[in-house]
């Protein structure tokens, strides 16, 4: 069996993988990224202008802009917003690896295989095992050991390196989003713009999270998530892709996986490993968007990891939690109580697209989404929506 020494391996090539590796790799490391490819995420790949300017990430990793948003109630009832910007889509099949290659640029070691396990010598050192793609240039080893200071597990919902790190115990909230890739139609149509999403507030579309349809040029992201067992989510699809005249448009791929919807208790194993991204469970609650979150837990991790190799204190590694949560605790735990209370039946439904109505709602909601920043500018506007929302959970509103 071969045996390799990195500083740290990173397993998992996504948004969160590839980025701590990248940074990781640019402060002179010695950093190995796994990642065992053939498998595009199922992700509708809507990303804020944010993530462009803090990850250096170019306009051209966009497949299109969109500007506007529909949200369509229980009743059918639809409001439109202006985003008064744009959510930028990316496509996961060219983002992921030109992350990836990002990441190598800068020096990492990028190589293809399937991580297998966590192992300890007698001493206590630390080593992954994997299995490297027949391809790859360790054709031929059917494992490979490598051994590490550090493991960064970013190998999403289904993580092996968090399930080794700290067992099946760990509580892990999460919906199953399922959605179908689609043939956009050739420009604008009577039901479909290039430049909207769509969102589906609708019991008949998700009891309990929403569903979209995302144009990203010349496909379109068809999607619901849903935690409860047995509702059909491919029915939903059918539901929207009538609704937006994409029932006849030739399908490209169909898809699911897990969608985290709270973060998980600890990250670290409080001595060398620690995981970030969907297998931290770092993804927002009711909006279910995780590739803004999965790379600022990347960039926390290889801050952290540098400083664990530099100074040997595995409390560094606690600290990416504690400061990402510092970051985004508040929106997190609006978006929380959001998705239990509105989504939780249709008549509530009806009245949180109603309130989407309000043009201070529009802008806060966007601005906020775009920038990852609750906007102060305007107290007396949270106040009066602050309002307006509590009388719609004590009943007062119609
Ligand atoms: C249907 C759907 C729609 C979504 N839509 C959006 C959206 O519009 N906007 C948004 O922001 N978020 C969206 N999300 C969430 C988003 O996709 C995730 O939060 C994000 O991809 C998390 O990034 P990550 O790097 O942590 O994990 P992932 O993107 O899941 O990457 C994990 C990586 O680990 C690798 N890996 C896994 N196991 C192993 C192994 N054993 N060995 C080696 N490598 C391994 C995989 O190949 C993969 O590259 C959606 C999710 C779903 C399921």
């Amino acid at each position: 069996m071969q045996c390799e020494q990195y500083d740290v391996a990173v397993v998992g090539g996504g948004p969160a993988g590839a980025t701590a590796a990248h940074e990781l790799a640019e402060r002179g490391l010695a950093v190995l990224l796994l990642d065992r490819e053939g498998r595009i995420k199922p992700c509708g790949g809507a990303v804020p202008p944010i993530l462009l300017r803090e990850f250096d990430v170019p306009e051209s990793a966009l497949k299109c802009k969109v500007t506007s948003a529909r949200m369509v109630a229980p009743s059918s009832a639809e409001v439109d917003m202006d985003i008064g910007g744009f959510v930028g889509m990316v496509d996961r099949e060219t983002f992921d690896p030109w992350l990836r290659r990002r990441a190598a640029e800068a020096g990492a070691s990028l190589v293809v295989g399937n991580f297998e396990a966590l192992q300890r010598d007698d001493d206590g050192n630390l080593s992954i095992r994997y299995a490297p793609d027949r391809h790859s240039s360790h054709s031929g080893e059917s494992s490979v050991t490598a051994r590490v200071s550090c493991v960064v597990g970013a190998d999403g919902a289904n993580s092996r390196v968090r399930k080794q790190a700290f067992g099946s115990a760990l509580k892990f909230k999460h919906v199953f989003a399922y959605h179908e890739i689609v043939r956009s139609p050739a420009g604008r149509t009577e039901k479909f713009d290039p430049a909207r999403c769509d969102v589906y507030y609708q019991g008949e579309v998700s009891p309990d999270f929403y569903g979209w349809v995302f144009p990203h040029g010349e496909h379109t992201s068809v999607g619901a998530g849903s935690a409860v067992k047995g509702f059909s989510l491919r029915k939903a699809v059918k539901r929207m892709r009538d609704r937006s005249g994409l029932a006849d448009s030739d399908v490209v791929r169909c898809e699911g996986a897990p969608l985290p919807l709270k973060p998980i208790r600890r990250w670290d194993n409080g001595r060398d490993v620690v995981v970030i991204g969907d297998a931290a469970g770092a993804v927002a609650p009711s909006s279910g968007e995780g590739i803004y979150y999965a790379m600022t837990s990347g960039r926390l991790a290889a801050d952290a990891v540098a400083e664990f190799l530099e100074t040997g204190e595995a409390s560094a590694l606690r600290q990416v939690r504690k400061r990402f949560m510092k970051q985004h605790r508040m929106v997190f735990f609006i978006l929380g109580i959001m998705q239990h209370f509105w989504y939780s039946s249709d008549k509530r439904r009806e009245k949180f697209v109603d309130i989407c109505r309000d043009e201070d709602v529009q802008k806060l909601t966007w601005q906020a989404y775009m920038n990852k920043k609750l906007v102060r500018a305007k107290p007396a506007t949270h106040v009066r929506i602050f309002l307006k929302d509590l009388a719609h959970l004590v009943g007062l509103n119609p």
